[in-house]
């Protein structure tokens, strides 16, 4: 289904929970932090007539965030229950990937597609100071475990955080030599918690690059300048891999926006970086009918905004990104 400024809308990003095995620095507090409580998070049954509601109105693509998707004990089954869904023809994943060792085969299994996997340094002591309670070791073990489920297509997430880990940027970048994965630099975006972060070491996606290119050499886009997903892609020469930059602050996507946001206590946003929601929660637990979710997906897509407001000083003031879903 088409919003009111001509884009297809057929992307669902679902949160599972808003807890965390990790408190990178950007994304959430260290302290008096408060999760959502199992009862109100959606439950498998919710979620699957989520999943029928929204394949109803056009969506054919789901991705699984958090907060930690892998800390949902149910994950397995939930994938298996949303890819058995007539008309979802692709589901995913984002992660921090200190699960998948344990998990990744059955993920398979169950009907996940891909995984993006978020590490933000090759240091030890990088890592542990900007994702703070993670160890290199063990994300090096998630993006192990993938490739050995057999997982093909694997991007690794990167926020890159100036002061944190600008060295990385051009290390990352030169696995994409070796390895045959899309390295993606995201750009740290303000909100609710600790925004002051994002707007004291932002890195533009043309300074990463640069950083990159004065190193390694040229980076060739690929296709054109059109998106993969949110990112631009690029190459270096003789590489295996792909570079990508997601530039919400400094190239905004909103033209091609093309997703919904549903929120692990059941409000869908309609963008990631403004605090409006509707409250399907209520729908599925005041026994509202299968119409009743297809209605409000119609209401949320027309009510989708024509881009966010962060030139004028205006982000998101609700939650958290791990409060929303990446
Ligand atoms: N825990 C999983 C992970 O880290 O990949 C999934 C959820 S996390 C909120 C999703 C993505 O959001 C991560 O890849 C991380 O890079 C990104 N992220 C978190 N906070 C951010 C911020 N303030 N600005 C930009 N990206 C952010
Ligand atoms: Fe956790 Fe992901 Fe947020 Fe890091 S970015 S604290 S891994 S939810």
């Amino acid at each position: 289904m088409k919003d009111q400024f001509g884009r297809e809308i057929n992307y669902l990003r679902i949160s599972l929970t808003d807890n965390c095995n990790l408190r990178c620095v950007y994304c959430m507090p260290l302290h008096d932090l408060q999760f959502v409580p199992t009862s109100e998070l959606l439950s498998i049954t919710e979620l699957e007539k989520i999943g029928h509601a929204a394949v109803e109105v056009g969506f054919n693509k789901i991705r699984l965030t958090g907060g930690e998707p892998t800390l949902r004990q149910d994950l397995v089954d939930i994938v298996r229950k949303l890819s058995n869904i007539d008309g979802i023809n692709e589901i995913t994943m984002t992660t921090n990937g200190y699960r998948l060792p344990y998990i990744a085969d059955d993920l398979l299994a169950a009907g996940m597609h891909r995984l993006n996997i978020h590490v933000d340094s090759l240091d030890h002591k990088r890592l542990s100071r900007l994702m703070r309670l993670g160890t290199l070791d063990k994300a090096w073990a998630g993006i192990h475990a993938a490739e050995k489920a057999g997982f093909s297509q694997i991007k690794l997430n990167v926020v890159i955080t100036r002061g944190y880990n600008d060295a990385d940027a051009v290390e990352l970048a030169r696995l994409t030599l070796t390895k045959s994965w899309q390295i993606r630099f995201i750009e740290l975006m303000p909100f609710a918690g600790p925004s002051e972060i994002a707007l004291n070491n932002y890195v533009s996606s043309d300074e990463s690059k640069q950083w990159i290119e004065d190193e390694l050499g040229p980076l060739s886009p690929i296709n054109g300048q059109a998106l993969d997903g949110e990112a631009r892609v690029y190459r270096l020469a003789d590489s295996v891999g792909t570079v990508g930059f997601i530039s919400p602050i400094s190239n905004p996507y909103c033209d091609d926006c093309n997703r919904l946001r549903l929120t692990s206590d059941g409000r869908v946003r309609m963008c990631l970086l403004s605090d409006k929601e509707l409250n399907f929660r209520n729908i599925l637990r005041q026994d509202g009918s299968h119409q009743d979710l297809v209605t409000l997906f119609k209401q949320a897509i027309q009510a989708k905004p024509v881009g966010h407001q962060l030139k004028h000083g205006i982000h998101p003031e609700n939650r958290t990104m791990s409060q929303i879903g990446g």
